[in-house]
C-alpha cells in the first residue's frame, strides 16, 4: 500500500497549514507583548543594535577575527532580561519562540534530506486509517491506566498472584519495553480473556512510542488480514512492496489475534509479516483472547512455538473489568 500523489499531497498541505498557523500565533503574540511590556521591545531594539554593530565588525575586520566578545556577552544578558520580564509578568520563558508541533523537523516533515518520523507517521496514520489513535491515547495511557479496577484477593492457582498483583507486573514490563525500545526491541504477546486491559495496555505503549519519534501501526487482526488478502501478488517482492509499512514501522500492534477471517493464503501471509519484521528487529505486539493451547491449534505448533519463543508472553487473568469501568461512567 503506497501513497497516491492526492495523499501525499494533502499531507503535505497540512505541515503548511501548520507552519502557517504557528506564524499567525507568534505575531498575535509579539503585538500582545509590544503593548504589554515597552520594555521587553526596547530590550529587542538593544540586541538587534548590538547584532548590526557585531555584522560591522565582522565585515570590517583588519585581521581575521573582530573583537565582538563583549557584544555577545551583552546580547545574552539582555536576552536572559527579556525572559526574567516575561514570567515576571506571568508568561512562559519561551512565549515569543516558535511552537512546533514537531521540534525535530520544525514542522517542515524533513530532517535533512530524509523525511522525519512525523511524516513517516503521518503517511501510516493515512494509509491505515488510524488518525484516531491520536485521540484514543489522550485517554488510554500509562497516567490513566487504573489498577483498582483489578481483584486483589482471589489468587491464581498457577502464578499464586492476585489479578492486580498479575496486572502491575505486566504494566511494569511494559513500561520496561517502552523504556528500552530502542537498545533492546523485543516482542510481546498479551494473552488471556478479554475486558482485562490488553487492547488499553498497547495504547499506552503506543502513546509512549510516538511520543518518541517512532512510527506505530495499530491494525486488528481483522483488518491486517483484510490488507493481507487483497495484496495477491506473484512474487515476495511485490508483496512487500505492498506491505512496507507493516514490515517497517517501528511497532506493529496486531489486535485481537483470532478474530480474523484466516485462509491458508493469509496465514502465510501473517507468518511472512511475523518472519520478516523479527529478522529485521522490528517490534511487534500482539493480543488475543485465545490461550495456549487455542493458538497452537489455530495456528500450527510450529508457528506457534516460533511466537512464543521471540516474544514476552504476558497472561492477562481475572474478571472482566469492563462492567466496574461502566459502572462508574
Ligand atoms: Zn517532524
Amino acid at each position: 500500500m503506497s501513497l497516491k500523489n492526492y495523499q501525499y499531497n494533502a499531507i503535505l498541505r497540512t505541515y503548511d497549514d501548520r507552519r502557517a498557523a504557528s506564524r499567525v500565533m507568534l505575531e498575535k503574540r509579539q503585538a500582545e507583548i509590544a503593548q504589554k511590556l515597552p520594555a521587553y521591545m526596547e530590550l529587542q531594539a538593544k540586541i538587534i543594535e548590538n547584532s548590526m554593530q557585531f555584522a560591522k565588525a565582522s565585515l570590517f575586520a583588519e585581521n581575521g577575527s573582530p573583537d565582538t566578545a563583549g557584544l555577545r556577552q551583552q546580547n545574552e544578558a539582555l536576552s536572559r532580561q527579556k525572559e526574567a520580564l516575561l514570567t515576571a509578568n506571568g508568561y512562559p520563558a519561551d512565549y515569543l519562540s516558535p511552537v512546533y508541533l514537531c521540534k525535530d523537523c520544525q514542522d517542515t516533515g524533513m530532517n535533512g534530506e530524509e523525511r522525519c518520523h512525523c511524516f513517516k507517521q503521518a503517511v501510516v496514520d493515512l494509509l491505515y486509517a488510524q488518525s484516531n489513535i491520536a485521540s484514543i491515547i489522550q485517554e488510554e495511557n500509562f497516567g490513566t491506566f487504573r489498577f483498582d479496577y483489578y481483584n486483589d484477593n482471589a489468587v491464581d492457582p498457577k502464578t499464586k498472584l492476585t489479578p492486580r498483583q498479575n496486572i502491575r507486573h505486566i504494566y511494569e514490563t511494559c513500561q520496561s519495553f517502552v523504556r528500552n525500545f530502542d537498545k533492546d526491541g523485543g516482542n510481546l504477546l498479551f494473552y488471556g480473556n478479554s475486558g482485562l486491559g490488553k487492547t488499553f495496555l498497547s495504547h499506552c505503549i503506543a502513546k509512549e512510542l510516538l511520543g518518541t519519534a517512532h512510527t506505530v501501526l495499530y491494525l486488528t487482526a481483522y483488518e491486517l488480514f483484510d490488507i493481507l488478502g487483497k495484496a495477491m501478488y506473484d512474487n515476495e517482492q511485490d508483496f512487500a512492496a505492498s506491505a512496507e509499512h507493516i514490515l517497517d514501522c517501528d511497532l506493529l500492534i496486531i489486535d485481537d489475534l483470532g478474530t480474523e477471517l484466516a485462509t491458508a493464503f493469509t496465514m502465510s501471509r501473517l507468518n511472512l509479516c511475523i518472519n520478516e519484521r523479527f529478522i529485521n528487529h522490528r517490534s511487534t505486539i500482539i493480543s488475543t483472547n485465545f490461550g495456549v493451547q487455542e493458538l497452537a491449534d489455530r495456528y500450527g505448533e510450529r508457528n506457534f512455538s516460533r511466537i512464543f519463543s521471540s516474544y514476552t508472553p504476558l497472561r492477562f487473568f481475572g474478571d472482566d473489568i469492563r462492567l466496574k469501568k461502566k459502572m462508574e461512567s
